[in-house]
């Protein structure tokens, strides 16, 4: 088998742990690589096993996700799935099996293939005691549900399959991704339609909103430019907030493209700095003590690598 590679890449997730946090996306770019072989070192091997951490806001955002998603096939084919029915069926097992293996620490085993929770690992329920924070994430998810049927639903009930561009997740191993001069930028929308010469991306949100929001869903955009030619104009991006039941569309502008490619550019170019000769195309770390603790040791609370970093931080 071919020998894998860290090659540079580009998220709107990894640009906001980089300007959060230099040390973060050290762990999680390059400390993690190997880190899934057993005969991997004591510190690779742990900042992979950090890197698969979820949280309850996460799995909140996996369970609606998914349940979404099936009252949409549900739809599709002819059937008008309950808010109950898609609980018990989708959520309700993966938030179950999620709480499990990480209370049984599964992922000592495998970390990829089972969940590790957060507020298991690092006993941090936010104050609230486990059983509050799960019937919270449960709740949480029944609204989202609840919301999407009520007042999204009705809007994408027509919309056939053959409609639909399809987006890789994460899941299904390398996720969606595009080419953006040399380098890979992952963007990974929830739910992408056309109709007409008009493309719509959704986007379903089961938290707050946040400024961030718009500038995410712009790269959404802008990887329907990209990869498929979609002319700003023609693009229409939705900012669904299940929780709130509350939403924003907006019709794409060509400064809204230029804006992303900026950012990309301009973040790329910090990150580059970070890079032995800053070479992208090597992808070679400096040494990890140059990768900055995080400013604010507010950002260090929720944040996967505490461990690794602890002894630092003076918290061993
Ligand atoms: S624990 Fe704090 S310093 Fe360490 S990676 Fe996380 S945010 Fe950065």
């Amino acid at each position: 088998m071919a020998e894998l590679t860290n090659t540079f890449s580009w998220s709107f997730s990894a640009a906001e742990d980089f300007e959060e946090c230099r040390r973060r996306r050290y762990w999680a770019k390059y400390a993690m690589w190997g880190g899934w072989s057993r005969d991997a070192a004591e510190e690779p091997r742990t900042a992979y096993r950090l890197c698969k951490m979820e949280n309850r806001y996460s799995l909140l955002g996996n369970a609606v996700e998914q349940a979404v998603m099936w009252v949409l096939r549900q739809k599709q084919a002819g059937r008008d799935a309950t808010v109950e029915e898609a609980y018990q069926e989708i959520a309700r097992p993966y938030l179950n099996r999620a709480w499990k293996e990480s209370r049984e620490k599964r992922w000592e085993q495998n970390p990829k293939k089972y969940c590790c929770l957060h507020e298991h690992y690092y006993a941090t329920a936010g104050g609230n005691e486990p059983e509050e924070w799960t019937r919270t994430v449960a709740e949480h998810t029944r609204q989202c549900l609840a919301n999407f049927i009520a007042s999204v639903l009705p809007g994408l009930a027509q919309v056939r399959r053959e409609q639909e561009i399809a987006v890789a997740t994460v899941a299904q191993g390398d996720p969606e991704s595009f080419d953006f001069g040399g380098v890979k930028v992952y963007a990974i929308p929830d739910y992408v339609y056309r109709a007409g010469t008009a493309v719509h991306i959704y986007d379903w949100k089961a938290g707050k909103p946040r400024e961030n929001h718009a500038d995410q869903l712009a790269l959404y955009g802008f990887w329907a430019n990209t990869k498929h030619g979609i002319p700003a104009a023609n693009i229409y991006v939705h900012i669904e907030y299940l929780l709130l039941d509350s939403r924003e569309v907006r019709q794409l502008t060509e400064a809204d493209l230029q804006g992303v490619e900026e950012k990309i550019r301009d973040s790329v170019q910090d990150m580059a700095e970070y890079l032995v000769n800053g070479d992208i195309r090597r992808n070679e770390p400096v040494p990890k003590q140059d990768w900055d603790l995080a400013s604010s040791r507010g950002a260090c609370r929720w944040c996967n690598f505490l461990e690794l970093c602890a002894p630092e931080l003076g918290q061993e």
